[in-house]
């Protein structure tokens, strides 16, 4: 089994695969305050197995695509959506997030959860800008510091495992370099990170590493989690999640 393999056996029977939650969806919808009379075009990108598609599909008049570059993911989404009756409002596709099909201007709203810094929050922003119709909105997650300044084996972990990582400061200041004005910002709380995300993994651990036993690759897989873990429950206060509603207003940032 590769990486790969391990890492989508041990997330892909979660509801997410990334800190979040129902209600801060919500929000971050409240914020973005779209006009819902028209159906709306929505890509959700980095869309693991669909938590926030499904939600998305429940609360709007819209037409999502999922996106995601995991077949496993994907095909777990397919068969959800469906059972759900959903499948008319979602098109889940295998797709890399910096290589999309979209016409340009297209997209009403571009979500993207716990995702974005597989391209980088800056790159992702810049290319997904192309897609959205003037005045599109995005809403996305990203992880960012809480403060100023922090203690030394927290800052280290993070600009090692995230280089771009930045205060809420920083990261308005990217948005808006990037074309885009903000609308909102507001901090994921820790029943994101801990009930939706870490304990339902942690709780698996034991039977992941029953089911690959004698392979490396999944105990340092559940060592580095469990590391990640540990270093959230010591320094929660530094760093989270920053949830970012914008809209586009340039098409040529300098
Ligand atoms: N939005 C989901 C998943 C977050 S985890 C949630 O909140 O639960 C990040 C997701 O990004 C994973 O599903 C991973 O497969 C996907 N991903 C990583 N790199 C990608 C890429 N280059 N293109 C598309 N998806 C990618």
């Amino acid at each position: 089994m590769t990486e790969i393999e391990l890492l989508v056996d041990l997330h892909k029977n979660h509801e997410r695969q990334g800190p979040g939650g129902r209600k801060e969806l919500e929000k971050a919808l409240d914020l973005a305050n779209l006009n819902n009379s028209n159906c709306l075009k929505i890509a959700d990108i980095g869309c693991g197995t669909g938590v926030s598609s499904l939600a998305l599909a429940e609360i709007l008049n819209c037409k999502i695509t999922a996106i995601d570059f995991l077949s496993d993911f994907i095909n777990i989404l397919t068969s959800t959506a469906k059972k759900r009756g959903q499948l008319e409002k979602i098109s889940p596709i295998v797709c890399s997030m910096d290589n999309l099909s979209f016409e340009k201007e297209e997209l009403d709203l571009i979500w993207s959860e716990g995702a974005i810094y597989n391209m980088g929050f800056e790159n992702g922003l810049k290319y997904w800008k192309q897609f959205l119709k003037p005045f599109g909105t995005i809403c996305v997650s990203e992880i960012t510091w809480l403060t100023d300044k922090r203690p030394q084996e927290i800052n280290n972990y993070w600009n090692e495992a995230y280089p771009e990582i930045g205060t809420a400061g920083d990261k308005l200041r990217t948005i808006e370099r990037c074309g885009y004005s903000p609308i909102g910002y507001f901090v994921l709380p820790e029943e994101c990170w801990e009930n939706h995300y870490y304990k339902p993994i942690e709780r698996d651990f034991d039977s992941f590493l029953d089911r690959h036993q004698g392979n490396h690759m999944a105990k340092e897989l559940v060592n580095c989690e469990i590391q990640e873990i540990k270093l959230y429950r010591k320094y929660k206060e530094f760093f989270s999640y920053g949830f970012y509603i914008a809209e586009k207003v340039s098409e040529n940032p300098s």
